[in-house]
């Protein structure tokens, strides 16, 4: 584990937010299907990084109800439907656009209902990150998420129609696409922590590069 690593998950740490190394993609998702119990009702905020190391897959195949609004086949009104549903999950699965290192979680939404489960509302959230998502600090995150995240993430969707700018361009135009990914912007610096109140959020960093 590199010191930058180190210096992230103490500082989750310090923010009441649970923090693990996991070495490789195989190791966190072991480490993530163990902290699911069975037959969970599980939301998803959508995450390239958790379909990468195979989380997507092992809860469509699983005795879970897994709430996954993007399901191929999946209607407009079942996709909102089961975004709002996710909002009382068990447990909630995503991934980050960015873990700054004095451990803030940083994320910016179009929908919003990634962020909104992230807040409040399931029992667990549970956050899978590669080491590329660690950042300085909150200006470097909403500068990764600009210049680089949204134009792939346009890109990785060929569905919107029409397609934000920045996908082509690749460059972020503050636009006003109707199918803006950049609508909605959450901050997350600590978690309560006290006799009534326990902290929702773990997040586990992975040692290898995730997602986008
Ligand atoms: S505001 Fe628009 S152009 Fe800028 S990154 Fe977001 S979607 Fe792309």
């Amino acid at each position: 584990m590199t010191h930058r690593t180190r210096q992230l998950l103490q500082r989750l740490g310090e923010n009441n937010i649970s923090a693990f190394y996991a070495d490789t993609g195989r190791e966190a998702f072991a480490m993530v299907m163990a902290m699911i119990p069975e037959r969970s009702v599980v939301g998803f905020g959508d995450s390239l990084t958790l379909r990468q190391i195979g989380v997507v897959e092992a809860l469509e195949d699983g005795d879970y109800t897994f709430l996954n609004p993007w399901r191929p086949g999946t209607s407009v009104d079942e996709n909102v439907r089961l975004k709002k549903r996710a909002l009382t999950a068990d447990v909630f699965v995503t991934g980050t656009n960015a873990l700054t290192l004095d451990g803030k979680i940083v994320n910016v939404d179009g929908h919003g209902n990634r962020v909104a489960a992230m807040l409040f509302g399931p029992g667990k959230v549970i956050i899978v990150a590669g080491v590329n998502k660690i950042v300085e600090n909150v200006d470097a995150a909403l500068r990764r998420i600009r210049e680089k995240t949204a134009p792939l993430n346009v890109r990785r969707h060929p569905d919107l129609d029409p397609a934000p700018p920045c996908g082509e361009t690749g460059v972020c135009s503050d636009c006003s696409s109707p199918w803006r990914i950049c609508n909605k912007t959450v901050i997350i610096e600590r978690e309560y922590s006290n006799s009534k109140y326990k902290p929702i959020i773990t997040v586990i960093v992975v040692g290898e590069e995730l997602g986008l």
